[in-house]
């Protein structure tokens, strides 16, 4: 069996209300796909998470290296293509372009084998995954709080049972968001708080400091992703854990985070840390060094498919005989690219996920939204 053909594309939907969180706004969601496609036919689906026409490029750059390489082999494949952009792309979007490629052997793999990607790693330890909704962002509402606390009991009635809300427009302001949200929706929806590392170490204990006896499940990117050893000290000041990692790469990255003690919880991104193949070699480490486990997933289906495989082979280091379900980020702003462009949908039923059984990821692209939104013949970032 041999790569026949890589191809990668930009799909892009023009949001109808443009949201922002604390560092930049967003009028549109850009994603990059790529389709790996064998010799015999078996075609697998994979994307990056990261500026889409930049992950196109690199994808182009792997292409040939690659073409005629074995997909059932991920590794040498995931060798070569790191190999290759080694000395000049240790961090970013060229892994990004490496893990997209990654993901859609894995799913020609499955598909090859009549297996889903959960039993290719070695099968579930949790039939289910919990999707936590993640939303509450900022926007030109007139009073945010009360804008912030509604969408909040939405989602608690839509059955989810946990919620991320997003922090960082300064200390007295998050508080006042936080208390709404946490008095609209009560005790019994788990709550946290992301602030896409808004903050210096100095104002993150201080919003600690104001919201500690709220119940807070976990802070997320507190501070610049730079800073190992500020995390570190955050930790040692506030009971709130402490979550990181969406801009971290690589099992190298990583152990840069659980060597400092800098976080509770790790949160690679499969579709930018490495692809599944590396992200599992993340999580044994993880699983080494006592730090929890949680992806950050943000994009199409097929990136949330990923995760969903992945979680529910993701080792547990409490033994118990009522283990938590593992959860998995949702999110819930408008997007067509998540919503319609993959079949089938992603849909929780009371509160959870089923993972899926179909071989490979068990989701496949509708090629009538896909011509709908690509914008491959745009050089667009
Ligand atoms: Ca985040």
């Amino acid at each position: 069996m041999k790569i026949k053909k890589v191809e990668a594309f930009v799909v892009s939907h023009e949001l109808d209300e443009p949201f922002h969180f604390s560092q930049w706004e967003y009028q549109s969601r850009k994603i990059c796909l790529v389709r790996v496609t064998s010799d015999d036919g078996t075609y697998g689906w994979g994307e990056g998470y990261g500026p889409a026409g930049m992950i196109k490029a690199g994808i182009e750059f792997f292409t040939p290296f690659i073409e005629g390489m074995n997909p059932l082999e991920h590794e040498t494949v995931w060798q070569e293509m790191y190999s290759r952009s080694l000395d000049y792309a240790r961090r970013g979007v060229m892994l990004a372009a490496l893990s997209a490629v990654d993901i859609a052997l894995w799913d020609i793999k499955g598909k090859h084998f009549g297996l889903p990607v959960s039993t290719l790693l070695g099968g579930r330890k949790s039939e289910y995954v919990q999707p936590y909704a993640s939303g509450l962002y900022f926007s030109r509402h007139k009073d945010l709080a009360v804008k912030l606390a509604d969408e909040a009991v939405m989602y608690k009635e839509q059955g989810f049972r946990g919620i991320k809300m997003k922090v960082g427009l300064g200390v007295a302001t998050d508080l006042k968001h936080i208390t709404a949200v946490r008095k609209a929706i009560g005790y019994d929806v788990e709550l946290m708080i992301d602030s896409n590392h808004a903050y210096s170490l100095r104002e993150a204990v201080d919003l600690c400091n104001r919201i500690e006896d709220m119940g807070i499940s976990w802070f997320e990117e507190p501070v610049s992703p730079e800073h190992y050893d500020s995390y570190k000290q955050l930790r040692e000041k506030t009971n709130i854990p402490v979550s990181g990692g969406e801009c971290e790469y690589l099992r190298h990255g990583f152990f840069q985070l659980f060597n400092n003690n800098s976080v509770d919880i790790a949160q690679p991104d499969i579709c930018a840390a490495g692809g599944i193949t590396e992200v599992k070699k993340i999580s044994a480490m993880a699983n080494t060094f006592g730090v929890d486990l949680i992806p950050h997933t943000w994009g199409t289906g097929i990136a949330i498919h990923a995760a969903i495989h992945f979680l529910s082979n993701l080792d547990i280091s409490q033994e118990r005989m009522h283990r938590p379900i593992p959860w998995i980020e949702l999110d819930r702003t408008e997007n067509a690219l998540r919503d319609i462009l993959t079949e089938p949908l992603v849909s929780p039923n009371n509160g959870l996920i089923k993972v899926p059984e179909k071989p490979g990821l068990g989701v496949d692209v509708n090629m009538d939204m896909f011509e709908k939104y690509l914008i491959n013949d745009q050089a667009d970032f």
